[in-house]
């Protein structure tokens, strides 16, 4: 069996030498086979990552902006070649279908491209002769050992979101992946190594709460990214801030997809499919409701069902496949516990994923389509994250209702409006509470020179992740202000 260890000091690292960690198994959704043990790390292996991390930082503070561009010029060549194999590599472990993979490296990569930017973005601002021989510059310095922390759903873009930025601006980091797909990140630290970032810039750190909290916990820890569910956001956000860190905390999501009855149905419906049931479900983006305005529903939900059962599910290994399993057996069997629930809460429970399974793959974490119709605001269904191929259809009679039950959500990571009239989609953009925002775009996905965040449930801490906000997060303003004599100089009258 495969063993996935901790990448620290530039080299796979077991354990440190009290041996405070375990083992943690990593298994294929697609049969439910154990393919892996992957390192969990304790106290003391974090410790050594955290070390390593603070060692290389005294160097790499300095190494010149010139040096550091030509690695990530390299790296991202290096990413290029190999996206085949960083997606196989998500695909054994997470489960999604290979192509979905394959895009999530794309907007991985998207991110280590606008950190060979970096140049750009970290010049500063300077103002000449604001009193007489006074000059006054704002330049932007790294913080130190910056820790990431990502879940299991992009085992390669939001590593990717988080370090290429963070060591772009000149800190060391230490990258705590989800121990459910933990072999992608370990690629990328080796061909990050193999692009010429020195030793102990990036370290790779496996485990879960332990490991987690004694990051957060690490005095020589400056700050922390974190992307996960809710609860555990909250947790980071208040554990890290605690002990003086600068911390941003994205969480889970609920995102609303308003559909008037003036917009394309066919679109919508389409949209609708591929952002519910696309990865599964297992996505922070996925629209988990459509919520219909008047005709609209009636007209919609039969429209959702007829692409919806032509999707092909299947290992995400084989070609043909659009849908691949959850992530582990105790999701799916959650993520079916909320269909079970929904026809007693008082929704029509129009497709049931429950029973589905691909044949000689019994064992895999199947969940077929399940879409839910007419249902309440006050169910389990409509409230949580479900985070599975199940979708929720709320009705309205208006946008204003359709607004209130939008921006009623505890969440606000993303929502989108479906129609043809400029008028409401102008309206919708002012009035929702949401970090981000689609128009006839279900999957509004920031790009890589745009930042990414949510609001409310969904995101803790002011900063979002990369574009310009990376550069925010990862470094801290100084102003200079200097006098220099000049004899020479007459003093101005
Ligand atoms: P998770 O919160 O269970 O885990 C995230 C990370 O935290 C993992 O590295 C995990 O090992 C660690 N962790 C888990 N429990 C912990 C605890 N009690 N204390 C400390 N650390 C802990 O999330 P997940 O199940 O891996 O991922 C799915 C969730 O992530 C969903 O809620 C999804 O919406 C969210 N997500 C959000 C975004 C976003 O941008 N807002 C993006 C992707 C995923």
């Amino acid at each position: 069996m495969k063993t996935v260890t901790h990448w620290i000091g530039g080299k796979p690292f077991v354990d440190a030498s009290g041996a405070s960690g375990t083992w943690g198994a990593v298994t294929d959704p697609a049969t439910g086979e154990v393919t892996a043990r992957v390192a969990m790390a304790g106290a003391e292996e974090a410790d050594a990552a955290v070390a390593a991390a603070k060692e290389a930082y005294a160097t790499w503070r300095t190494t010149p902006l010139a040096r550091r561009i030509a690695i990530l010029f390299r790296y991202r060549a290096l990413l290029d070649a190999r996206r085949d194999d960083i997606a196989a590599l998500i695909t054994a472990e997470q489960g999604k279908v290979h192509a979905d993979a394959l895009a999530e490296v794309a907007r991985g990569l998207e991110i280590v491209e606008l950190a060979c930017g970096i140049g750009t973005a970290l010049k500063g601002d300077t103002s000449t002769e604001v009193s007489s021989r006074v000059d006054v510059a704002s330049i932007r310095q790294p913080l130190g050992v910056v820790v990431g922390i990502s879940p299991f759903n992009f085992p390669a873009m939001i590593s990717m979101w988080m370090f290429p930025m963070a060591i772009a601006c000149g800190n060391t980091f230490v990258h705590k992946p989800s121990g459910k797909a933990p072999s992608a990140s370990l690629l990328l630290a080796e061909l990050a190594a193999e692009a010429g970032v020195p030793d102990g810039v990036l370290n790779i750190l496996h485990g879960g709460k332990v490991a987690v909290d004694a990051l957060l916990d690490h005095p020589d820890v400056a700050a922390v990214s974190f992307v996960g569910s809710t609860p555990v956001a909250r947790h980071v956000y208040s554990r890290a801030s605690a002990s003086g860190k600068r911390v941003q905390a994205l969480g889970g999501a609920k995102n609303h997809m308003l559909v008037l009855p003036d917009a394309d149905l066919d679109a919508a419906a389409e949209a609708a499919v591929s952002a519910a049931y696309g990865s599964a479900g297992q996505r922070c983006m996925a629209v988990s409701v459509v919520v219909a305005v008047g005709s609209a529903g009636d007209a919609l939900v039969p429209r959702i069902v007829e692409r919806a059962t032509k999707l092909t599910i299947g290992p995400g290994n084989d070609p043909k496949s659009e849908m691949g399993p959850l992530v582990t057996r105790a999701h799916r069997d959650e993520v079916a516990e909320y269909v079970a629930g929904a026809a007693a809460q008082g929704a029509d429970v129009v497709l049931d994923g429950r029973g589905f399974t691909v044949e000689g793959l019994e064992n895999g974490y199947w969940m077929g389509i399940s879409l839910l119709d007419k249902v309440s605001t006050d169910s389990d269904a409509y409230r949580d994250e479900i985070f599975g191929p199940v979708l929720c259809v709320v009705r309205a009679e208006t946008y204003d209702e359709a607004i209130g039950i939008v921006n009623g959500s505890r969440f606000g990571n993303a929502a989108s409006i479906f129609t043809r009239d400029g008028g409401a989609a102008r309206r919708f953009q002012r009035e929702v509470e949401a970090g981000m925002v689609g128009v006839n775009v279900p999957m509004p996905v920031p790009v890589g020179y745009h930042s990414f965040g949510g609001w409310k449930d969904s995101a803790f801490g002011d900063h979002r992740m990369y574009g310009s906000e990376a550069v925010h997060f990862y470094t801290q303003g100084k102003v200079i202000t200097s006098l220099w004599p000049e004899p020479d100089r007459p003093e101005p009258r």
